[in-house]
């Protein structure tokens, strides 16, 4: 039952820690509930604040467990970076998450679908061959997609990030600084990258109201972008004082439960149509 979840849930993140052998009999469930259809993405909204509109979407992973419920990535998607089943869930996940946008856009919705990569997937050699055969699979556009990176992942090797970042901006895809502030890179050196956006920590947003000095960082990383180039989406909005504020601040896009949860893709339609209401 759904109240039962959250026992669950927790049950299930204190085996993984626990080591091992569960991240390795992990790998073998991981592997067959990607053949089962048990992994899915869900989609939250990221909405300009100038205009209102949803532009598009974030895809978050979500494991369907037959067992265990409905598993968050912080379940999953660690020991599936340590064990190396990244690189064959992210491929999946990525071909999912640009058929669904290729559909959506088919049927009037034009959004762009964000794609989260670990950094396993960075230095993989077969990515950028991935995401050119997805886009051409289902006929999306390179700039109807979005890729975000940490800061932490560019930085386990600069020097191949810069080579491979650079052959993926070349497509055109929209490559984004995700979790922005939480690392210890500066703005000057992930200019050097060929970046199209920033997302602001949620760590600074939730007392962006309250809080004089996260406002004051706030608002510079936005002013030193708009100089840089750079879109700054603010991630976990989850009220509208916080929402009139980044407007005021001029920020690009946001994204949060106060805009619109994670929802499964047949949902999505309905959600944007709400926001864009509002
Ligand atoms: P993230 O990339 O920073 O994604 C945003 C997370 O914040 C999501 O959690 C989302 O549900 C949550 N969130 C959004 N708005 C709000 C809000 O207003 N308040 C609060 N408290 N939370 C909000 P989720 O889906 O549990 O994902 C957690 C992390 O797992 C992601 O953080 C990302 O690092 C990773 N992840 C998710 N999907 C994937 C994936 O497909 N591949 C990889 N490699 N990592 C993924
Ligand atoms: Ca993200
Ligand atoms: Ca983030
Ligand atoms: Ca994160």
């Amino acid at each position: 039952s759904a109240r039962s979840r959250p026992g669950r849930i927790a049950r299930y993140q204190a085996e993984l820690e626990t080591g091992g052998t569960f991240a390795a009999q992990l790998v073998g469930e991981l592997l067959g509930a990607l053949a089962r259809g048990e992994v899915v993405l869900h989609y939250q909204p990221q909405v300009e604040l100038r205009s209102g509109r949803v532009l598009g979407v974030e895809a978050l992973v979500r494991w369907e467990h037959p067992v265990h419920g409905l598993l968050v990535p912080d379940a999953f998607i660690p020991a599936a970076e340590q064990t190396g089943v990244i690189g064959p869930l992210t491929r999946y996940l990525l071909d999912l998450a640009v058929e669904q946008c290729a559909r959506w856009r088919a049927a009037g919705l034009e959004l762009t679908v964000a794609v989260n990569l670990s950094a396993r997937n960075l230095l993989d050699p077969a990515l950028l061959t991935d995401v050119r055969a997805a886009l051409a699979r289902h006929g999306l556009p390179a700039t109807a997609l979005e890729l975000e990176i940490t800061e932490g992942t560019v930085m386990m090797d600069p020097a191949r990030s810069r080579q491979v970042l650079g052959a993926l901006a070349d497509l055109g895809i929209t490559l984004s600084i995700d979790d922005y502030g939480t690392g210890y890179s500066s703005l000057a050196y992930l200019q050097r990258l060929p970046m199209g956006r920033l997302k602001i920590d949620r760590t600074f947003i939730t007392d962006l109201v309250r809080d004089e000095a996260s406002a004051t960082i706030v608002r510079s990383t936005i002013e030193l972008a708009r100089h840089l180039r750079l879109e700054v989406v603010a991630e976990g909005v989850e009220d509208d004082a916080t929402l009139r504020m980044l407007r005021d601040m001029d920020c690009f896009a946001a994204q949060g439960f106060g805009l619109g949860r994670p929802v499964p893709p047949a949902k999505l339609p309905a959600l944007v149509l709400a926001i864009e209401a509002r």
